[in-house]
């Protein structure tokens, strides 16, 4: 059995270290880039959203290095996501590709179910206690790996040199993915906040009393958020401009809610959102809908600059919240601004959508005067 997953970002480094711990033969896809959206295009229906297409063209890219069984999570509500897994299967069998898939759920809620599942891709060389010991490693290493990211999210501002930055984040990461203990996971982590901290003690150009960076917050659907190639890296082109960007969900936090349901806490919690975002959207609308809103809310309350709603097209629980931010937007005064995504998406149209917003959010913190972001929204579909 040759196991595969599809690409989130960063998640492929906790699920290698997992596999790989409990001796199970992974294939890690190529990294998501332009070719894979476009094999996944060719066979996900029109009006499927970002992550079935990615996911697709992940799978075909590891079945040319030999995968034949895929992992994936799964889930309830309204959001289609529930049933991808078992979509995908019937697609890529269509196809040519006959994977095995091992949906890894809590199906009705039982922990056991997904127990079940972890055991049946760990295989029963593996005792019950060394699959739960790796299982929680892995998560403490998905936790040092979020603080990495906001590490990273806080530095790029506050550094001039950004090619430099960057090599460091990909240093910390490669250090993180080879680490085997939890000293080694704490050490990367370490390695990373002394790094940042010299460079900005030597650093000439922004040392030298630099205001404090814009602040951003970033809300929407998780996998748009959590993966740079579906945002045309958002956060990386923000933290070049000059902005701190801040993200409202995390892959532990996710993971500890809809994987562990909420045993563990992962690097941010996202129970306030619900809270905040009652009065607007009192119940679950599926995927990250209600929790977009209530992030706005809880970054408009915490003096944020602005906020970026960021989901792919066609994301139905993303267009519920996005009906309901611009009521968010003018009650609390903040700018927001939607970025939809999908193959079309070109990085020049986000660049230039981005640069207005930085733009707006610098002459409403100079003049202090209420802009609202509609302003400069010119298409919901990114150019
Ligand atoms: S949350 Fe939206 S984009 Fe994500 S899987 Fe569900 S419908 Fe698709």
């Amino acid at each position: 059995m040759k196991v595969t997953f599809p690409h989130m970002g960063n998640l492929w480094i906790i699920i290698k270290s997992l596999f790989e711990s409990l001796d199970i033969d992974v294939v890690v896809p190529p990294a998501n880039s332009k070719s894979t959206l476009n094999l996944g295009t060719k066979l996900s229906p029109e009006s499927s959203c970002l992550p079935l297409k990615l996911n697709l063209g992940n799978f075909i890219e590891a079945a040319e290095a030999g995968a034949d069984t895929i992992a994936i999570t799964g889930g309830v509500g309204p959001c289609r996501f529930g049933y991808y897994g078992e979509l995908e299967r019937q697609i890529l069998h269509d196809a040519g590709y006959p994977y095995e898939v091992i949906i890894l759920e809590p199906p009705d809620g039982s922990l056991l179910g997904l127990a079940k599942r972890i055991r049946y891709l760990a295989g029963r060389k593996n005792s019950w206690a060394k699959i739960l010991g790796e299982i929680r490693f892995a998560y403490y290493k998905s936790v040092a790996l979020d603080r990495t990211e906001d590490l990273i999210h806080a530095a790029r501002p506050r550094l001039s040199n950004p090619v430099e930055t960057e090599r460091m984040y990909k240093e910390a990461k490669t250090r993180l993915s080879q680490a085997t203990s939890y000293s080694g996971v704490r050490e990367s982590v370490h390695w990373l906040q002394g790094s940042i901290r010299e460079r900005q003690s030597n650093d000439p150009e922004k040392g030298k009393g630099a205001g404090e960076p814009l602040r951003i917050g970033i809300v929407g659907e998780i996998y748009t958020v959590l993966d740079p190639f579906s945002s045309v890296d958002v956060e990386q082109q923000l933290g070049q401009l000059g902005v701190h960007v801040d993200r409202s969900i995390y892959l532990s936090g996710w993971v500890g809610e809809n994987i562990f349901h909420g045993l563990v806490q992962g690097y941010r919690s996202m129970l306030p959102y619900h809270k905040l975002a009652k009065p607007y959207l009192s119940h679950f609308v599926g995927g990250h809908g209600q929790e977009s809103v209530g992030a706005a809310i809880q970054y408009a309350q915490e003096g944020f600059d602005g906020v970026i709603h960021l989901f792919p097209l066609t994301c139905m629980p993303e267009i519920v919240a996005k009906s309901i931010l611009p009521k968010v937007q003018k009650d609390y005064q903040i700018p927001i601004m939607t970025l939809m995504v999908d193959e079309h998406t070109g990085r020049a149209g986000v660049q230039t959508r981005l640069e207005a917003f930085v733009d707006l959010l610098e002459r409403k913190r100079l003049k202090k005067e209420p802009v609202l972001a509609n302003k400069v929204q010119v298409s919901d579909a990114a150019k």
